[in-house]
C-alpha cells in the first residue's frame, strides 16, 4: 500500500528569523488520508497551504507537529539523508516551471535522477528512453529545452519525474503555464500514468478544468474530515 496520510498535522512558520510572535499558522489539527491509485486535486485560495502540503507529503519540509505516514512509514522522522533516499525510491515531483537544464538534452535531463543510482549507463538510457516513450516525446530525446514547446517541456519534466518509477506523483500548477489546449494535453497524460501505470497523483491546481481529470477533488476552503468514517467530505466545484 502506498497510502498517504496525515494526522493531526500542525504546520507553522516564522515570518522572520528575528521575531517570535509573528507565526503563521498555516495548518491546524489537519487529517487527510489519499489512497493508492487515486488523482486528487487540490483546491483552494492562495495562501491555504496546498504547496506547504506536497512539500510535507513529499518530505520537502517536516510538519511543526503531527505525523506524515507513506505506505505505513512515517516519514517525518527520517533524517535528511534517509529522507534524500526514500525520495528518490518513492516520489516524482512535477512543478510549474520545468526546471530542464538548459545544456543537456531532453535524454540527458531525465537521465538525470538515476545518476545516483546502481544502474549503469546502458539501462539508464533504457529506462530514460521508456519514460520519454510514456509521454510521447520518444522523438525529440536528442532535443535541448529552449528546441520544444512549453508543453513540450513538461513532457519532458513528467518523464524524468517518473523515470525512477515511482508510486507517487506530486504536482504543483503543473498546468500553470500552459494555453489551454496544452494544458488539457498534460491532464490527459498525468490521468493516463494514474489510470494505465497506477501512479497516486496528488496535484495542486487552480485549473477548474483540472478537476474533471482528478478522481477527487479536495478544496482546502471547504475540506472538512470525518476522524470517525475516516473519510474525506469531497468538495466538489
Ligand atoms: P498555497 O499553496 O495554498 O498558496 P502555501 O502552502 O504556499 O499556500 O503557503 C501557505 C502560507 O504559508 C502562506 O501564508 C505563505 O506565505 C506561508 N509560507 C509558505 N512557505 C513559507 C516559508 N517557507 N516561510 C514562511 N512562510 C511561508
Ligand atoms: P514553480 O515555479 O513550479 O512554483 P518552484 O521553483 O517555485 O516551482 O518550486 C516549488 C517548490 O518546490 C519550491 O519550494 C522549491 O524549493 C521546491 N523544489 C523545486 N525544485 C525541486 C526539486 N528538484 N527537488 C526538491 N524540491 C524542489
Amino acid at each position: 500500500n502506498n497510502n498517504i496520510e496525515l494526522k493531526a498535522i500542525n504546520k507553522t512558520y516564522q515570518k522572520s528569523k528575528n521575531s517570535t510572535d509573528n507565526q503563521v499558522v498555516v495548518h491546524d489539527n489537519f487529517n487527510l488520508k489519499i489512497n493508492s491509485g487515486e488523482f486528487v486535486a487540490l483546491m483552494g485560495p492562495s495562501g491555504m497551504g496546498k504547496s506547504t502540503l506536497l512539500h510535507l507529503i513529499g518530505g520537502l519540509d517536516k510538519p511543526t507537529s503531527g505525523q506524515v505516514i507513506i505506505g505505513g512509514e512515517q516519514i517525518n522522522n527520517l533524517n535528511e539523508s534517509q529522507l534524500t533516499r526514500w525520495r528518490a525510491d518513492n516520489i516524482g515531483f512535477v512543478f510549474q516551471s520545468h526546471h530542464l537544464l538548459p545544456v543537456l538534452t531532453a535524454q540527458a535531463n531525465v537521465e538525470l535522477p538515476l545518476a545516483l543510482t546502481h544502474l549503469n549507463k546502458s539501462q539508464r538510457k533504457h529506462h530514460a528512453a521508456t519514460a520519454l516513450s510514456l509521454v510521447s516525446m520518444a522523438d525529440r530525446a536528442k532535443h535541448f529545452p529552449k528546441e520544444l514547446s512549453g508543453g513540450q517541456e513538461q513532457r519532458v519534466a513528467i518523464a524524468r519525474a517518473i523515470v525512477s518509477d515511482p508510486k507517487i506523483l506530486l504536482c504543483d500548477e503543473p498546468t500553470g503555464n500552459l494555453d489551454r489546449k496544452t494544458a488539457d494535453e498534460i491532464l490527459s497524460l498525468l490521468a493516463k500514468l494514474n489510470k494505465e501505470y497506477g501512479k497516486t497523483i496528488v496535484m495542486v491546481t487552480h485549473d477548474l478544468k483540472a478537476a474533471e481529470y482528478a478522481s477527487k477533488v479536495i478544496n482546502l476552503e471547504t475540506y472538512t474530515y470525518d476522524l470517525k468514517a475516516h473519510n474525506v467530505q469531497e468538495a466538489r466545484l
